[in-house]
């Protein structure tokens, strides 16, 4: 049976003076090692749940478990916390405070209580592998917006997490740098990191995520397989979420008797048009 290393049952949220409730019975299981991907409307409680995972937002009632715990928001507790599950918030700007590259991803695992040495070598280590290195002594408010993207990543992973939330990590960013933001993301599932992310790219999604979670306002309407998900006209409406290119293509190719419908629908467009290469 899969593990499930974070498990959110009935939470409420809601900020203050807001009058209404950000999140609202808000439950869900993520499986260890899972890319699971957050599809919703904005305003629908992607951002408050993820705020709420590492406890930077205690839920008012409701409990997050994580690996079978609840958790513990005392200090020690946040502390351990934080450096298992790491975000990476939507705006760089939120995350990024510090004179330069190195020492912003020096700082969290310095703080960590880790020595001198071993704090570089883990630095220099995730700068190589994130690839920058190279402006390592920029200050961090002088970078472009896909570069601070890369270095918001590597403060996360320079703590070695157990899960990694990524808030729209694509949005404003151009192609090249969606291009090595994703392949981040695939090197962390490669080392068993838990990947939550939001976006709303459902083609990305359907052909990244082995699981979807779709929210509407403060509560999961669904949880499931995203090949499940996307088949459900009346949840993607309610959710306002479109169908993925490459199934809607699939299913006019389908009807058209073109390509077999009993075989396994492909989920990324190379995938389909390789198929009708064959043909
Ligand atoms: P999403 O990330 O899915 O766009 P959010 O979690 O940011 O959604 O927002 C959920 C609800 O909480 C929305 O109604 C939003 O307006 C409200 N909200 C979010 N952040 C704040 C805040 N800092 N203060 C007051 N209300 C907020
Ligand atoms: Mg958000």
């Amino acid at each position: 049976m899969e593990e499930i290393i974070l498990k959110a049952r009935n939470l409420k949220f809601s900020y203050e003076g807001s009058g209404h409730m950000a999140l609202n019975d808000f439950s869900l299981d993520i499986p260890r090692g899972a890319k699971v991907a957050f599809l919703g409307s904005n305003g629908s409680g992607k951002s408050t749940f993820f705020l709420c995972c590492n406890g930077i937002y205690r839920p008012e009632s409701g409990t997050l478990y994580y690996n079978g715990k609840p958790m513990d928001y005392s200090r020690k507790g946040l502390l351990d916390l934080r450096k298992k599950v790491g975000i990476v918030f939507q705006d760089p700007d939120n995350q990024l405070f510090s004179a330069s590259v190195y020492q912003e991803i020096s700082f969290g695992i310095l703080n960590l209580g880790v020595s001198k040495e071993a704090a570089k070598e883990a630095v220099e280590r995730i700068m190589e592998e994130m690839d920058i290195a190279s402006y390592r002594e920029k200050p961090t408010h002088a970078l472009s917006g896909g570069q601070k993207k890369l270095v918001s990543i590597a403060d996360v992973l320079v703590m070695e997490p157990e899960i990694v939330i990524m808030d729209e990590p694509s949005s404003s960013l151009d192609p090249k740098h969606v291009r090595l933001v994703n392949q981040a993301v695939e090197n962390m599932s490669a080392k068993g990191i838990t990947v939550m992310m939001a976006t709303h790219d459902v083609d990305y999604a359907f052909a990244w995520a082995d699981e979807a979670v779709v929210i509407h306002e403060g509560r999961v309407l669904r949880q499931g397989p995203p090949q499940e998900i996307f088949a459900d006209p009346a949840l993607l409406h309610t959710a306002n979420l479109t169908r993925p290119a490459v199934m809607e293509m699939y299913d006019i190719l389908c009807r058209k008797g073109i390509l077999n419908p009993d075989a396994p629908a492909p989920k990324k467009l190379e995938e389909l048009l390789s198929r009708l290469t064959v043909l």
